[in-house]
């Protein structure tokens, strides 16, 4: 449906706020990096980068996420996918039953195993899937059914202690409907996004500069995972979200590719563009800050 999510904005903020630091940069001041990176949702694009060791030596990562609302600081869920397949016994359904191990049961259980997880669960967190594959035709008892979740938490510890029961979900399961339980985890794992206030803090006084006021949403509403996650929590990240369309609008539909190629949208990123370059600037020319803020990102943990 074209750019739904805006990241079309992204890059050309990303490039945008490199040309116009490339004016006026003296080269004692340091280096600026554009990564391009995409695949920010499914693909873990950034993780990838993070594997090859595109980060490394970097100080703090800039960029900032077109939205229907402002969120200069927008939280990030923790995230793993999950394959899940179960294998039985295949049998007709209606002379001998009693001869099969039915897979779909399987699947069934583990959604109602999960609801009923659900009710003891953080209300942060969350839990959804579809199922796959329920089998070929009804008259014979399936002998193989698969299903695909995610499981995500605000923060990674959480994510960890939910797996585990979400996990023990499919294996009782498996036991009550005798199937074998094959379980993959995507290893492309989204961890939580850990804010950086001070960041947050020069980027909201460049954006009044440019003359962008409003009013940032709260932090923690309208929730997703992104890859920009496993990048805050390796060094120093912004990743502000601006709003580029009216409120009633909502990202991945129709309307907001839209808006992401409308006059607004172009404007909203411009001025996008001339914060981070200028919050860059802080930056290179405040290392007293600098240096503060990797300190507090140190002892910090989200
Ligand atoms: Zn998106
Ligand atoms: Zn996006």
């Amino acid at each position: 449906m074209g750019h739904a999510c805006g990241h079309n904005l992204i890059a050309a903020a990303g490039v945008g706020a490199a040309v116009g630091l490339a004016a006026c940069f003296d080269e004692e001041w340091g280096r600026i990096i554009v990564l391009g990176t995409p695949a920010e949702e499914g693909g873990g694009g950034k993780i990838r980068l993070i594997n090859q060791g595109l980060f490394e030596g970097l100080d703090v990562a800039l960029m900032f996420h077109p939205d229907a609302e402002t969120q200069l600081v927008k939280r990030a869920l923790a995230m793993v996918a999950l394959d899940v397949s179960f294998h039985g016994q295949a049998a007709h359904a209606a002379a001998s039953p009693h001869e099969g191990r039915n897979a779909l049961d399987a699947v069934i259980m583990s959604f109602n195993n999960i609801n009923a997880l659900r009710q003891q669960i953080r209300s942060d967190a969350r839990i959804h899937g579809i199922i796959t594959h329920g089998g070929e035709v009804p008259n014979i008892i399936p002998h193989f059914a698969a299903a695909r979740f995610m499981v995500r938490a605000l923060d990674n510890t959480y994510l960890e202690q939910l797996l585990t029961k979400v996990i023990n979900c499919f294996k009782a399961a498996a036991q009550a409907s005798h199937t074998r339980l094959e379980l993959k985890q995507d290893e492309l794992r989204y961890d939580s996004f850990k804010p950086n206030y001070r960041l947050v803090e020069l980027f909201r006084q460049n954006l009044k500069s440019v003359g962008l006021l409003e009013h940032p949403g709260s932090e923690l509403a309208n929730l997703g995972s992104s890859d920009i996650g496993n990048v805050s929590q390796l060094l120093p990240s912004l990743h502000a979200n601006i709003a580029i369309c009216p409120a009633n609008l909502s990202i991945h539909t129709p309307l907001f590719a839209e808006a992401a190629a409308s006059d607004m949208g172009q404007a909203r990123m411009l001025l996008a563009a001339k914060a981070l370059a200028l919050t860059a600037i802080d930056l290179f020319c405040d290392h007293e800050y600098l240096r503060e803020l990797k300190q507090e990102f140190g002892s910090g943990n989200i």
